[in-house]
């Protein structure tokens, strides 16, 4: 899953994302709610309509995010309260308003609010913020339960809903009729707005984005998934599992790694706690990791993962290759008229020299960014394309010859 924090993955437009074969995005509560604002994205129909986006999308609860703010939260049984890094204005999440600010946002997946627990820490800590990540389980489904049906896809917003109802009210008006195609879209039936060109009372031409795609089903709901927390402790993570698995979600997220802990470390712990989680179920490694990582996390087992790593990367000149890792702003490439991976199929790598992508990098050009962005995802991308084929195909673990760490070129 590309990272798109703000409702935007950032440098890379849509339809590109569209192009590239992105299937599932991932956006984070905590900026989200910051900005623009829970309500500025429910009324545009979740972040769907907002960033037009008719794939799926996940969001986080917000905890890890609030956890690395380190000295600008406060932890209790309630819940997290935090200063804002944009204004300082002080908030609480719990779960209860971590499913709140997910409900209204309308990603298809969502998450249990957690504690990410530090690294390092002694057992006793450990365990106690194991336990509060359970409770706060228990408390997240019981609100998302309560709640699930409040997800802005069902109808617009109220905005958009008499914005809906004027439009049609006038063009049924015009027609001399009231058919049975209006009268459903009146009454909200959202399936219906489809390929309706919907404008904006306040701002004229202006489209109010829809789901033009695929729509959920009338009375589909958010999938909530559990997290796994326990430290770096294998009877602990095996506990966690056990216990979040009896409270029962759809799929399950291993938290709580990628915190600064050596890589076998990362590595023992995945593996050791997959077993514990259903297989039949999705099972999601957050926060990781370099292509040769997610291509051997496959092979364990992994269903999912999210990492701002080729985003990241790119925008300051760190391209993935088949050939190793490449920065780009090196010298030895100011002349190089070779693509940038040979092996790669990308609009870039098929279009642009090393030579130029290099002088965009070094001259601080918009474009730079942009290209060593849809490079990256596309990397990982077909990375994920080969493990699946693999599997398809029977193979187990072969895939991993083809993505393995190889010596810069
Ligand atoms: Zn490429």
């Amino acid at each position: 899953m590309p990272v798109g924090t703000l409702a935007s993955v950032k440098g890379v437009p849509q339809d590109l994302l569209e192009d590239l074969g992105v299937q599932i995005l991932l956006g984070n509560t905590y900026h989200l709610y910051l900005r623009p604002g829970l309500e500025t994205v429910r009324g545009m129909g979740g972040l769907h309509g907002f960033m037009s986006w008719d794939r799926a999308i996940l969001t986080d609860s917000g905890g890890f995010q609030v956890f690395s703010l380190n000295e600008l939260r406060k932890v209790n049984e309630e819940g997290v309260t935090f200063r804002s890094h944009l204004d300082g204005s002080s908030h609480l999440f719990s779960p209860e308003s971590a499913m709140e600010a997910q409900i209204g946002l309308g990603a298809d997946i969502i998450m249990a609010f957690d504690e990410c627990t530090e690294f390092p820490a002694e057992r006793a800590r450990v365990r106690g913020s194991m336990e509060l990540t359970l409770r706060w389980a228990k408390r997240s489904k019981n609100h998302f339960e309560e709640h699930k049906h409040r997800v802005p896809w069902e109808k617009p917003s109220s905005a958009q809903h008499s914005a809906v109802s004027s439009q049609l009210a006038s063009s049924a008006e015009a027609a001399g009729s009231s058919d049975d195609e209006s009268s459903r879209i009146a009454d909200g039936g959202v399936r219906a707005t489809q390929g309706l060109e919907l404008r904006s009372p306040g701002r004229p031409g202006a489209a109010v984005p829809t789901r033009t795609g695929t729509l959920p089903a009338a009375g589909a709901t958010q999938s909530l998934f559990g997290i796994v927390q326990g430290g770096m402790d294998l009877e602990l993570r095996r506990e966690s599992a056990e216990r979040t698995v009896e409270i029962g979600f759809p799929g399950y997220a291993i938290g709580g790694l990628s915190v600064g802990e050596p890589r076998d470390v990362t590595r023992e712990i995945v593996e050791s706690t997959l077993q514990y989680l259903p297989a039949d179920q999705p099972r999601y490694l957050m926060g990781v990791g370099t292509p040769e990582e997610i291509a051997a996390y496959a092979a364990l087992g992994v269903d999912m993962m999210d990492c701002v790593l080729p985003t990241r990367a790119a925008r300051h000149g760190l391209l993935f290759t088949s050939v190793g890792k490449i920065s780009i702003k090196q010298a030895r490439y100011a002349n190089d008229a070779g693509a940038l991976d040979p092996a790669c199929g990308c609009r870039v790598c098929t279009r642009y020299s090393r030579a130029y992508l290099r002088h965009l990098y070094a001259s601080n050009e918009v474009l730079a960014q942009v290209l060593n962005t849809v490079h990256n995802l596309s990397f990982y991308l077909d990375t994920m394309r080969r493990v699946r084929h693999s599997i398809r195909l029977g193979e187990g673990t072969g895939f991993l010859s083809g993505v393995s760490s190889q010596p810069k070129p």
